[in-house]
C-alpha cells in the first residue's frame, strides 16, 4: 500500500522529539515530531493496540519503540485512529504494511480514511502562531486504507482493550474519539484539547505546558468542541493523553480541565476564522 504521505515532509519538531514517557499502567507515550502516539497494554493478556500513527516517516521511530516496550516480533493487534488528519495518520500506510494488523476509527470518520473525502485546508485566518501560519500547507486530503479500515463496535468496547471504551468527542473532526479507562481514570484524547498552543512554534518545540482547546487551525465545529471538553471533565480523569503537548495528571489536570471548560470561548475558540465567523 503506497504511503500518500510520504513527500509531505513537514520540518517542524520538538525538543522532545522520540522521547518516551510511561503515562499509567499499560499505557506509553512517544513524541513524534509534533504529535504524539500511545502504545497500551491489554492488562489482561500481551495484547497491545497503537493509538494513532503519527507524523508521515515516522514508522521506524514507532517501530523500534514498540519493539522496545513489548519485545521484538510483538505485533499489535489494531490500530485505532482518534480521527484521521495527517498528522494522526501519517505513517499508518506503513505501519499496516509492516505489521498487516486492522485499523478501526469512528464510522463518521470513515469517509476521510477510504479515500472519499478530503478535511478542509488548514485555516492560516485563526491565528495564534506560526504553526497557524504554516497550516494551509498541511496535507488535508483524505487517504485510502481500504478493506484495513473498520468502525470502532458500537457498544462502545475497544477491540484488544478490555478495559477501556471509546467516548465520541466531535468537533475537531465529525467522527473525533477519545479512549477512557475507567480502573485509574485515564484518558486518551486526540486533538480533543492539547496541553500546549499548538498554533504557536516556539510552544510547539519548547513543549511549553499551556491547557488549550483543539488546535484551532482544523477545528471545524466549536459548539461540539467544546461539549465534547465538557464530557471528558465529566469523567474526571487521573490520567490525560493528549495528542500535542505533554501528559498531565491529578491535580494538575483538574485545575486545568476547570479552567479550560469555564473559560473555553477565550481560551480555544478563535476570534476569526472560516469556522468561527
Ligand atoms: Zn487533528
Ligand atoms: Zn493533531
Amino acid at each position: 500500500m503506497e504511503n500518500v504521505f510520504k513527500d509531505a515532509i513537514i520540518p517542524l519538531a520538538s525538543l522532545m522529539n522520540g522521547q518516551r514517557q510511561d503515562i499509567s499502567e499499560h499505557v506509553y507515550g512517544l513524541q513524534v515530531q509534533i504529535v504524539n502516539v500511545y502504545f497500551v497494554r491489554n492488562r489482561n493478556t500481551d495484547d497491545w493496540v497503537l493509538i494513532d500513527a503519527g507524523m508521515p516517516r515516522s514508522d521506524r521511530a514507532i517501530i523500534k519503540h514498540a519493539a522496545e516496550i513489548f519485545g521484538p516480533n510483538h505485533s499489535p493487534k489494531a490500530i485505532i485512529l482518534t480521527h484521521g488528519h495527517f498528522d494522526h495518520v501519517g505513517s499508518i500506510t506503513d505501519l499496516i504494511t509492516y505489521w498487516d494488523v486492522p485499523v478501526y476509527a469512528h464510522e463518521q470518520e470513515l469517509d476521510y480514511l477510504t479515500g472519499k473525502a478530503s478535511y478542509p485546508k488548514g485555516d492560516a485566518e485563526v491565528e495564534g502562531g506560526l504553526v497557524s501560519s504554516l497550516s494551509p500547507l498541511f496535507p488535508n486530503h483524505g487517504i485510502n486504507l481500504d478493506n484495513h479500515v473498520h468502525p470502532l463496535p458500537d457498544d462502545h468496547s475497544v477491540p484488544f482493550l478490555d478495559d477501556w471504551e471509546w467516548i465520541a468527542t466531535p468537533g475537531h473532526t465529525d467522527g473525533h474519539i477519545s479512549l477512557f479507562r475507567e480502573l485509574d481514570r485515564t484518558i486518551i484524547v486526540g486533538d480533543a484539547f492539547c496541553t500546549v498552543k499548538q498554533e504557536s512554534l516556539y510552544n510547539v518545540i519548547t513543549q511549553k505546558h499551556e491547557i488549550s482547546g483543539p488546535p484551532k487551525y482544523f477545528t471545524t465545529d466549536w459548539e461540539k468542541a467544546e461539549k465534547s471538553v465538557q464530557k471528558l471533565r465529566e469523567l474526571e480523569p487521573h490520567f490525560a493523553c493528549p495528542g500535542h503537548g505533554l501528559p498531565i495528571h491529578g491535580e494538575k489536570l483538574t485545575a486545568d480541565l476547570q479552567h479550560l471548560t469555564a473559560h473555553f470561548e477565550k481560551i480555544a475558540k478563535p476570534e476569526h476564522g472560516k469556522f468561527v465567523d
